[in-house]
């Protein structure tokens, strides 16, 4: 199956364009095809094979097989940290090439997609790889007369279903701690940013991992990803995008096989500024809480509750900060805003944009679309806003903050938590034991005081609330990823008296 050469910034680059099934980029059974376009123009670039759910079928025959083959089944723990490292020492290699690739595809900056993207889908490969190996059981003498084990296990194949604000990031965040567990996988990418997943594909079979180990079927949430969500054969589904969505997979999960789930969603994080924080850093911070990667982030700080005694000096530095944010071509080096991902998510905000307006808050700042092609949307800040609005309720998915006062930290720890969601949030004081209570009290996977929207691999990560299920990431993410099996063994335990 053939790849397709595409000039980014002047430099070609070749994307192969097939399904990719037992280490070979393969035609869609239906033959069907679809366009990916570059959201800085609205332009297509190129033209890749779309799945179908008789695909996903072929893709878990081939991953079970893959499961079972001794080639994966077999091999040392330790080889397949090895397998890992070397996927990453590849993309290390390729760096400048898959991040144009992730720049294009997603209308990133070079500084989001290699300060960022790039470093943390490489930290992660090589954080999981070192879990080679150590991934062990327990033992346990605690009847007399028996001598217990504990095995962790593989799963089996794993379904996985990942989104399109960080396509390189959480194709790896999915794939890392599911293959050094020994599993098998099925990935669908996001239609609108397929690109740097199959690249990674490439590498993988530079890399060298197993034929039908990862296994990736491009196309449609409504065919490849409910194939997916649904398939008898498929033991784990992981994904991460919107709360409608995991809730059908979750449905979907139920009503066949049971399968395991677990769901990385949206979120509205409350980012809270106390009367003693510093507000020239709780200013610099809260921008990129919200503006990094166009808004188009989970855990970004939406909500900024600010001390009324501060407001006025916050709101001042905040809308200064947030009008020096340069928006334009993501291949312009000087760009700090790159366009949205796609017309879609253009569509939504402008949507959430206008009925803040007619919801009475007031635009403080932006509101408008720039350039007369591409995504591209102001920063945008609401203030005079109600807790009941939807702007303030509903996760916008771009650059549009929303900006309220707080009279006491009663007050605002409930405002805070008046929310479906619970992914993260972020607080800002110099006040030690107000940032323990209130970040004790606040309803949220991820909680950061004095800074905002740092994420590590090797933290966990996951969702209070409507926000998901488990955690990826860290430790806490090979627990996703693998069965825990006891064994007992009659060590002279004689008959109980009972039967
Ligand atoms: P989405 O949930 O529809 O899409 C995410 C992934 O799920 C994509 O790969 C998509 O193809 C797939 N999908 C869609 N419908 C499916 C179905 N019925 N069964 C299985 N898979 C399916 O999200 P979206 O429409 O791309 O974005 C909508 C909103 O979701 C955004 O505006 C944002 O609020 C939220 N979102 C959140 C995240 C996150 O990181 N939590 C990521 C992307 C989008």
């Amino acid at each position: 199956m053939s790849a397709q050469t595409i000039s980014i910034s002047g430099k070609k680059i070749s994307i192969p364009t097939g399904l990719f099934i037992n280490n070979e980029f393969v035609e869609s059974l239906s033959k069907k095809t679809f366009g990916v376009e570059n959201p800085a123009t609205g332009e297509e670039v190129l033209t890749i094979q779309e799945g179908q759910p008789e695909d996903v079928d072929v893709a878990v025959k081939v991953a079970t097989k893959a499961f079972n083959s001794p080639a994966w089944k077999d091999i040392a723990a330790d080889e397949r940290g090895r397998l890992l490292n070397r996927l990453a020492d590849i993309m290390e290699q390729n760096k400048e090439e898959l991040i144009a690739i992730e720049m294009l595809d997603t209308g990133k900056t070079y500084k989001q997609a290699a300060g960022l993207d790039f470093p943390g889908s490489v930290g992660c490969l090589r954080y999981f790889a070192g879990w080679a190996g150590k991934i062990v059981g327990q033992t346990s003498t605690n009847i007399p007369g028996t001598f217990s084990y504990t095995r962790r296990e593989p799963i089996g194949v794993c379904g996985q279903i990942i989104p399109w604000n960080f396509p390189l990031l959480m194709f790896v965040w999915k794939i890392a701690p599911a293959l050094v567990t020994g599993n098998t996988i099925v990935i669908k990418s996001s239609e609108t940013t397929p690109l740097s997943a199959l690249k990674m594909c490439e590498y993988i079979i530079e890399a060298g991992l197993p034929a039908g180990t990862v296994n990736l079927i491009s196309g449609f949430g409504k065919t490849v990803g409910a194939a997916i969500a649904n398939h008898m054969g498929i033991g784990k589904v992981a994904f991460t995008g919107s709360t409608a969505t995991g809730r059908t997979i979750m449905k979907a999960a139920a009503s066949s096989n049971l399968k395991k789930v677990t769901l990385e969603l949206g979120g509205k994080g409350p980012n809270v500024v106390f009367p003693d924080a510093d507000i020239k850093k709780a200013v610099e911070w809260s921008v990129f809480g919200l503006d990094m990667n166009m808004g188009q982030t989970c855990h970004a700080g939406t909500r900024i509750y600010v001390h009324e005694d501060i407001y006025d000096d916050f709101i001042t530095a905040f809308t200064e900060r947030f009008k020096s944010i340069r928006v334009g071509d993501n291949f312009d080096n000087t760009t700090d805003q790159g366009p949205q991902n796609s017309k879609m998510q253009y569509d939504r905000i402008m949507n959430y944009i206008q009925s803040g307006k007619e919801e009475g808050a007031t635009l403080h700042l932006g509101g408008h679309s720039v350039g007369k092609k591409g995504y591209f949307i102001e920063p945008t800040i609401f203030t005079d806003v109600k807790p009941t609005m939807k702007i303030v309720q509903e996760e916008i998915f771009g650059p549009v903050v929303v900006i309220a006062k707080f009279k006491t930290e009663e007050d605002v720890i409930e405002l805070a938590n008046d929310s479906s969601y619970g992914l993260a949030a972020g607080i800002f004081t110099n006040d030690y034991e107000r940032a323990m209570r209130v970040t004790a009290a606040l309803q949220a996977g991820t909680l950061w005081v004095n800074f905002y929207n740092v994420l590590h691999w090797s933290l966990p990560f996951g969702g209070y609330k409507e926000s998901g299920i488990g955690r990826e990431c860290g430790e806490a993410a090979l627990e996703n990823y693998t069965e825990v099996k006891t064994v007992m063994f009659n060590m002279g335990m004689p008959l109980p008296d009972i039967v």
